[in-house]
């Protein structure tokens, strides 16, 4: 079978075929550093991920870049009210950004470029447009004329006509009512950031920075460009007008955008008080691993409702998948002549990856894992499960694992550092008697599926079966 996505381009599905026969170059969008990311923003990313790990698992190799975005109206507005410099600012959150990315498990990209170290090459591009007749400047500032590229309004299914000639828009976001022509390069104000340049001192509009950097990592054409739908309009848009208008090719073949996350059927917004960063959930005892499963497991273009019972669900979940691994493991295996359980493997094996190429259908892929583990647990159950279909159902596991990373391989006597701090500091909580810190830790570490045991020896660890 063939690898599937939706593709919003054509606003259908298609058969995935990279330019390059074993190699996808795919740029994403990443985060604005003027915050911490919220919930809604990692739902994005991990997407990204699962749409990495399995193109690395279906053998390809991957290029993928996620900018930075350090330079825009939020950062300079952020940065203005902590009255600190922009670069300040920015790097608290991008060093928090990269922790946040770690805490679930997503895997690192090839290039996350700084908007703020690539001037010179926004500069070259908006260089190339004027050329080419598509910019002018008004009162110190260059924009972009959507009326010069006829292709305007292609991906968001907007039409253009109508709109007026020469009517600018300076912000970084606005809605679809709003399609104007847009900043590629804003003039200086006092109390900004600004970069001398031949069109004067000033600083880049939001949308540049992405077709910039785009074409410096991946060409002037590549594979896959990911991001939220919520930023189909204006930033894609206008990242399509900049790029084909400037190099006359297409710019990208796959444009894939991920649905929105609610949190309990509403709107995430800071007034309604349901707004959440991942560091708010993981202080409320929330497992990364259960937030990331949660993430993960809703179709990509479905909206994902993010509640407390579905929290409990994905933790019951991943342990139970957990537990399974180990069990496997440690299972005693029969001197049979037994070749049913090798079709079994093969049978949801198969309806696993066929899942996933069906433009990355991961509810149904985890649904054949969860009858694998019924299936495989009847076999183990009647003593039919040989060494051979052991290690077969071990590299299954860990083969789903390399797309799913739930599952906690580790060695019994081996943990990671964190985890093995966090037993430091309980024991020193209990040495001290403060039971309740040290109760608070002990359950922080039953969360990781870490369970402990007090003895006259010392505190020992298992992991939770
Ligand atoms: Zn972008």
């Amino acid at each position: 079978m063939s690898i599937k996505f939706y593709n919003t381009l054509s606003r259908k599905l298609e058969i995935f075929k990279p330019i390059e026969k074993k190699t996808v170059k795919i740029y994403s969008c990443g985060p604005t550093v003027y915050n911490y990311a919220h919930i809604g923003n990692f739902r994005s990313y991990i997407f990204n991920d699962l749409l990495r790990r399995f193109l690395l698992y279906e053998g390809y190799k991957v290029i993928q870049v996620m900018n930075i975005t350090d330079v825009d109206d939020k950062t300079i507005t952020g940065a203005n009210q902590q009255k600190i410099p922009l670069k300040e600012y920015t790097d608290q959150y991008t060093k928090a950004f990269f922790e946040d990315m770690e805490t679930l498990g997503i895997e690192k990209v090839e290039y996350y470029p700084k908007a703020t170290d690539h001037i010179d090459d926004m500069i070259e591009l908006i260089r190339k447009l004027e050329k080419k007749g598509y910019i002018y400047v008004s009162e110190g500032s260059v924009y972009f004329k959507i009326s010069e590229f006829k292709d305007y309004g292609k991906l968001s299914n907007i039409d253009p006509k109508g709109m007026k000639d020469g009517v600018r828009i300076d912000a970084d976001e606005y809605t679809k009512d709003n399609a104007k022509d847009f900043v590629l390069w804003k003039k200086a104000k006092e109390g900004e950031p600004s970069w001398e340049t031949e069109y004067g001192k000033g600083r880049p509009g939001w949308h540049i920075e992405c077709s910039a950097m785009s074409f410096k990592f991946l060409g002037e054409t590549f594979d896959i460009h990911t991001g939220g739908v919520d930023l189909v309009f204006p930033h894609h848009e206008n990242e399509i007008a900049q790029s084909e208008a400037a190099n006359e090719k297409p710019f990208v073949r796959y444009w894939i955008h991920c649905a929105h996350l609610i949190v309990d059927g509403e709107k995430m917004s800071k007034s309604k008080g349901n707004y959440y960063t991942l560091r708010d959930l993981v202080k409320k005892g929330y497992s990364p691993l259960a937030i990331r499963y949660l993430l993960l497991s809703t179709h990509y273009r479905k909206q994902v409702n993010f509640t407390s019972e579905g929290l409990q669900a994905a933790q019951s979940a991943v342990n139970r998948i957990q537990n399974f691994y180990i069990n496997v493991k440690e299972q005693k295996t029969e001197n049979i002549v037994d070749h049913k359980f090798n079709q079994v493997l093969k049978k949801h094996t198969t309806a696993f990856n066929t899942a996933l190429e069906d433009d990355l259908n991961i509810s149904e892929a985890l649904g054949h894992f969860f009858e694998l583990m019924t299936d495989a647990n009847k076999f183990m159950t009647d003593k039919k499960l040989t060494e051979s279909d052991k290690r077969s159902l071990l590299e299954a596991i860990i083969s789903f694992n390399t797309i799913l990373n739930i599952l906690d391989t580790r060695e019994q006597d081996k943990l990671p550092a964190h985890l093995q701090e966090l037993i430091e500091k309980r024991e020193k909580a209990r040495k001290s008697k403060d039971y309740k810190l040290s109760d608070e830790l002990r359950d922080r570490l039953k969360e990781e599926n870490i369970i402990l045991e007090d003895t006259t020896e010392g505190v020992k660890w298992k992991v939770l079966k």
